[in-house]
């Protein structure tokens, strides 16, 4: 059993977005419920995190924006763009939020945690240098891995980002640099936009921005051969120090806005594989952030298989199960990529990343 922290605060069901909103607060307080539960509490350590300082938010963002998330700080409600808005504690939580995030990494860079999940609202890998959007206030794994580089002189940061929409924030926060690598799954074309395969990087960034667009209904076993074939091959050539992942639920079967059907197993199975190349890599040092996710089954299943994954072993609560099989491990872990766009997306990065 490893060593996972996870962060919770009750500052993060405080950001509310307003009625009818699909970022809604149940979504994370699924997820508190379980972690609660006493036989489950216990496997974890909980700590307790710092809110991010200004200079840490604006190495990512700039004081524009900066100002506008801070303005909107004891406002019951405030609009930041057409479908991200506030409540008066939003800015707090946005700052709790990095905060965790960063002190995820102190820890495992510490060796206090061997790795862990940021169970976070509001989520941030849309929030671009200059603007709030698609529900994210700050980016949360961008400011995260610029700390890693400037407090833990980190030169290799992995990111992989899973949820169902492109990371447009984090792509262009590294867009220039090899010294984090930006892997990102996603729905194409779709919300925001971004995300063709041809967006590889400029300058010395050039080929350390994977982009796999995909067609709607991917589901565990297309998942479990895009990780096999080209995420955990590309990881093992670049050799990471830390691995990041923007854990996005949005892409399980029963989602409201995504068109994937991935399951609890395949969840679990994506956390394996990367818990797998992070012990390769980098001393098992992987921390997972929540991003999307809209149904609320599949907040909770998706992360009791997460969870279940970092810390070695299921978590033997009531009605949520150990939910890879030996067998479904066994059929996922021989997955090969079979669709055309998929095959031809791996084609083009074999330019960059060559697959030995
Ligand atoms: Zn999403």
């Amino acid at each position: 059993m490893r060593k996972t922290a996870v962060f919770k605060d009750r500052l993060f069901l405080m950001h509310d977005p307003g009625a009818n909103h699909p970022e809604r607060i149940d979504r994370l307080r699924v997820i508190y419920d379980v972690v609660e539960r006493p036989e489950v509490r216990e496997k974890f350590l909980f700590p307790v995190a710092d809110p991010a300082q200004p200079e840490q938010i604006q190495a990512v963002h700039d004081q524009a924006q900066f100002d506008r998330v801070s303005r909107t700080q004891g406002k019951d409600f405030d609009i930041l763009d057409a479908d991200t808005t506030t409540s008066s504690r939003s800015y707090e939580a946005a700052l709790l939020a990095a905060g965790s995030v960063m002190k995820g990494i102190d820890m495992m860079m510490s060796g206090d945690a061997d790795n862990g999940f940021a169970l976070v609202r509001p989520p941030g890998h849309h929030a671009e240098r200059d603007r709030s959007m698609g529900f994210c206030l700050f980016n949360n794994v961008a400011i995260a891995a610029r700390h890693a580089q400037r407090a833990h002189q980190l030169d290799r940061v992995m990111i992989i980002d899973w949820d169902l929409h492109h990371g447009n924030g984090t792509q262009f926060s590294f867009y220039g640099e090899k010294e984090v690598l930006y892997l990102s799954t996603h729905q194409y074309p779709y919300y925001p936009g971004t995300g063709n395969v041809a967006e590889v990087g400029v300058g010395d960034g050039e080929g350390y921005t994977v982009n796999v667009p995909l067609s709607p209904g991917c589901g565990d076993l297309e998942y479990a051969a895009i990780f096999n074939e080209i995420i955990i091959p590309i990881g093992i050539s670049y050799q990471p120090q830390l691995i990041l992942v923007s854990a996005g639920f949005d892409i399980y079967h029963g989602d409201p806005l995504g068109g994937m059907s991935v399951s609890p197993a395949g969840f679990a199975y994506m956390t394996k594989t990367l818990v797998g190349l992070a012990d390769t890599c980098c001393d098992g040092r992987i921390l997972v952030t929540l991003e999307g996710g809209y149904n609320l089954k599949g907040q909770r299943d998706g992360a009791v298989a997460v969870l279940a994954e970092l810390l070695g072993e299921p978590l033997n609560t009531e009605g949520l199960g150990a939910y890879l099989s030996d067998e479904l491990d066994q059929q996922m872990s021989k997955a090969t990529v079979s669709r055309l766009e998929v095959t031809e997306v791996k084609d083009a990065l074999a330019k960059y990343w060559p697959y030995q």
